[in-house]
């Protein structure tokens, strides 16, 4: 689904990313791992095509196609989706009006907004006074709407107080077997994901199958995404980068 070789970026002259190497398989959930300043926000916004980002070296594969030199435009056409760390207001565009652009079935979308309580904030402008909580569920919301079939997740927990953490990784959750005709509740060829989490918390509620972790700017180890959190978790990252951790 997505194949990121020798990955090398720079932002504004300086080099941010160096030598990536990474993969998500078609149905799968990866996990990007590491301390704050890794790169890890600016890796996912490479791979939407944000502008600022500059590929050095280095290529940027998905479904088959080089997409390294495509505008977010395009590579959104062609089904990925992001949703970012820090999103933007957008003074003067209500809610309702965006998703009624970007919906491929409103329907669809108008019965999420209800589930996760957005209907009320279909007339207020996005994200203008949204709280941390309401603005992940704002733009959960615009990225379900969007359906797209690789979701690119920044800390989808962060800001989101404990108890609306439930709600949220259930949506996503939801969001990632979308569509799925698999029985059981493991999809083996449905939406494909790469999410970012500092915490792990999101790792309550999705099923994730391979983790990465960036330091520098650099993937340091890859391996079983719930060991390394584990490790993460006793040593810190020092000991992580020393890639202790099995090699899979
Ligand atoms: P992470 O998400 O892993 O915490 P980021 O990808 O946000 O880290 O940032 C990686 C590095 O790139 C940081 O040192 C950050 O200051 C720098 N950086 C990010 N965006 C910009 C920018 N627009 N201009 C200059 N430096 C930036
Ligand atoms: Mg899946
Ligand atoms: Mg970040």
């Amino acid at each position: 689904m997505l194949e990121i070789n020798n990955l090398t970026v720079e932002i504004g002259g300086r080099r941010i990313l160096k030598g990536v190497d990474l993969d998500v398989e078609a149905g799968y959930t990866n996990v990007l791992f590491g301390p704050n300043g890794a790169g890890k926000s600016a890796l996912l916004m490479t791979l939407m095509g944000f502008s600022g980002y500059n590929v050095v070296e280095g290529e940027i594969i998905f479904k088959g196609e080089d997409i390294t030199n495509m505008s977010v435009y395009e590579r959104a056409q062609m089904g990925m989706g992001i949703m970012t760390q820090r999103p933007p207001n957008m003074s003067g565009v209500k809610l309702y009006d965006l998703l009624n652009v970007i919906s491929k079935d409103m329907k669809d979308t108008e019965a999420l907004a209800e589930a996760i309580d957005m209907v009320r904030f279909y007339e207020r402008d996005v994200n203008v006074g949204f709280s941390g909580g309401e603005i992940k569920r704002s733009e959960l919301l615009q990225l379900s709407a969007q359906n797209p079939d690789f979701i690119l997740l920044d800390e989808p927990e962060s800001g989101v107080d404990l108890v609306s953490i439930e709600q949220l990784g259930k949506t996503i959750n939801s969001l990632l077997q979308k569509d799925c005709k698999c029985p059981g509740d493991r999809c083996c060829h449905g939406k494909s994901a790469l999410v970012i989490t500092h915490t792990g918390q999101v790792l309550d509620y999705i099923e994730a199958d391979r983790g990465y972790i960036l330091c520098n700017g650099t993937v340091m180890c890859s391996g079983n995404p719930r060991e390394m959190l584990t490790e993460i978790k006793e040593q810190g990252y020092e000991e992580c980068i020393k890639c202790k951790l099995m090699k899979i």
